[in-house]
């Protein structure tokens, strides 16, 4: 399946959560799940409960689409975190985290995590001094997110967002000199996602 393309906003109105697609206007009351509370398309009066397979697979919608990952791609996360030893559900929430493009987000280095995939693949970033510019990377314990610094200009005067968003305790960030360090994989209570992976998990099984 292709990449989604039409309004995002729509995505989170669907998944009834907010997926923090959009950068400043996802933190501020403009926020479309913020000021409609029903799906889009036909009145909420009309749509029936899903099942307990609709609610599994909207789930796993709302976690790709939370962090901009096709079919393929996700099924692949599932069956790397499937393979290691733990809990499925938590490992595949890591292997999400890890990604390039989502730590550059969370590090603050972009408004949101569709913005954070253009950065990377317009090669923004150094990882360990090697220029990466693929988002699924998935960055290792220790290794070290840079700006390019011939395009720190450029990516100042593209961070719109005012709203200072806090750093996870698992990641550092010298703001100053634009970069950061992954300090550790994340665990599950260090994840905070509105999803309940362990369905995901469930849907993977059947
Ligand atoms: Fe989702 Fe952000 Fe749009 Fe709100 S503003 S509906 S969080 S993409």
């Amino acid at each position: 399946m292709g990449r989604y393309t039409g309004a995002v906003c729509r995505l989170c109105r669907v998944a009834k959560e907010k997926l923090f697609l959009k950068g400043e206007r996802c933190f501020s009351p403009k926020c479309t799940v913020e000021k409609r509370d029903n799906s889009p398309g036909r009145g909420s009066k009309w749509q029936s409960k899903p099942s307990d397979y609709g609610i599994r697979v909207q789930e796993k919608q709302k976690l790709r689409r939370m962090f901009g990952v096709n079919e393929r791609q996700f099924s692949r996360f599932f069956k790397m975190a499937a393979r290691k030893k733990g809990v499925t559900g938590e490992i595949l929430l890591t292997l999400l985290e890890r990604r390039l493009d989502n730590i550059v987000f969370k590090m603050g280095f972009a408004n949101s995590r569709p913005h954070a995939r253009q950065l990377v693949t317009h090669k923004f970033f150094y990882v360990n001094g090697r220029k990466v510019n693929i988002p699924s990377y998935l960055v290792k314990e220790g290794e070290v997110i840079e700006v390019d610094k011939n395009k720190i200009d450029k990516l100042k005067r593209a961070l719109t967002s005012e709203v200072e968003r806090e750093v996870p305790s698992w990641l550092s960030v010298e703001k100053k000199h634009f970069k950061g360090k992954l300090l550790k994989f994340p665990t599950g209570e260090e994840i905070s996602v509105p999803v309940d992976e362990k369905l995901v998990v469930e849907l993977y099984s059947r």
